[in-house]
């Protein structure tokens, strides 16, 4: 079958590739790491880094479309890869992803509402933005966080003065108080058709996603009509094909942005086991042009919990149990906080 590019290497892009090769396609992952997981289920890999034109031109030349499982990649050089293939989601898209101001900037162009925020560049600002603001917040890198990576919590104004800040683009922002958070993820195809997954009640711990369950609290479900809406704006005005995850508070304001990933996302690795059609499913539908599969729910309920670090290795017993479903992403290393695998436990 026809070559579907991948950019970036990890758990994200593998799930890509495992979906895409039900639907008879082959992948191939571009990625820095020589050990991508992505790549080990892949047809072919291209090492290379997110800024070698050349080598991501050569990439893009031998595929009929080309994805990204990872949003880090500059807008410039990925010219060198739509000069050659069409890139689904579209690049604008990942422009604005990819800087917390930016996408926020754009949710609020589009109606939407974020927490108070205000770009850091300097001690000055960040004692300006928690004097307007106020403390509690948080201090984010505009780029490049992931799994809570790049954030300094601000609990009184005072603590300010104590943060090293860290060269880099900042944003601050107040701290919401949510009853809960969730997301909302779409797909969407070239003609503008747009399908939803039902949201998930989203546990973080220490930044990174523990638990996702659907159905969520009622608390959430009265808000996703509004989140939906939101969603649905941000995919139209990008022109976006693929997967589309944004992040919400469910506050008693009602539901409050935090931020998007132009992708798939943790949150939805439940749509695996759990629905009619996964996220990876459509996402490589919608950007290979075919119909899209119904995001019906496939269970009553299910629940989806990471696997972090050296947690939970007691397999046999996760097996056991015919309600769980375990994946395991095959990454050599165990490291505190990284995600090794996620189990899917679905209620029937
Ligand atoms: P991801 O892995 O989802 O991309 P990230 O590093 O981009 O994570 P955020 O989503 O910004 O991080 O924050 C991680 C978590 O920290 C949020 O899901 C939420 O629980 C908490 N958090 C972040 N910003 C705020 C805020 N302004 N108010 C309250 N809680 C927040
Ligand atoms: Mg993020
Ligand atoms: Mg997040």
């Amino acid at each position: 079958g026809e070559m579907i590019g991948i950019l970036g290497g990890g758990q994200l892009g593998r799930m890509i590739a495992l979906a895409a090769a039900n639907l008879g396609y082959r992948c191939h992952v571009y990625a820095p790491e020589a050990d991508s997981i992505a790549a080990d289920v892949c047809a072919a890999f291209t090492q290379g880094e997110y800024d070698d034109e050349p080598a991501l031109a050569a990439f893009a030349a031998q595929c009929a479309v080309v994805t990204y499982e990872f949003e880090n990649v500059a807008a410039t050089p990925l010219a060198a890869v739509t000069a050659h293939a069409p890139l689904h989601p579209p690049a604008r898209a990942l422009e604005v992803a990819q800087d917390r101001v930016n996408e926020k900037s754009f949710v609020e162009a589009l109606g939407g509402r974020p927490a108070p925020w205000a770009k850091v560049d300097s001690m000055e600002d960040l004692r300006a933005a928690v004097a307007s603001i106020g403390a509690p917040g948080i201090l984010k890198t505009r780029r490049d966080g992931y799994d809570g990576k790049g954030q300094w919590r601000i609990v009184q104004a005072s603590d300010a003065e104590a943060v090293e800040l860290p060269g880099k683009p900042l944003i601050y922002e107040g701290f919401v108080t949510f009853d809960a958070e969730f997301s909302v993820i779409l797909v969407r195809t070239e003609a503008g058709e747009v399908r939803f997954w039902d949201s998930a009640e989203n546990v973080h711990k220490g930044g990174i996603l523990d638990r996702s369950t659907v159905p969520a609290s009622p608390v959430i479900l009265a808000q996703v009509e509004e989140a939906r809406a939101l969603a649905a704006k941000v995919a139209d005005a990008l022109g976006y094909v693929g997967v589309l995850t944004l992040e919400f508070f469910a506050t008693a304001d009602g539901p409050v942005f935090n931020e998007m990933a132009p992708r798939v996302h943790n949150s939805g690795h439940w749509t695996i086991e759990g629905a009619l059609t996964s996220q990876f499913e459509n996402h490589v539908r919608a950007i290979c042009g075919l119909p899209l599969g119904s995001t019906a729910l496939a269970a009553k309920g299910v629940v989806m919990d990471n696997l972090i670090g050296d947690d939970a290795h007691d397999w046999p017993a996760i097996l056991s149990d015919p309600a769980n479903h375990l994946h395991l992403y095959g990454k050599a290393a165990v490291r505190p906080g990284r995600k090794m695998g996620h189990v899917t436990r679905l209620v029937l």
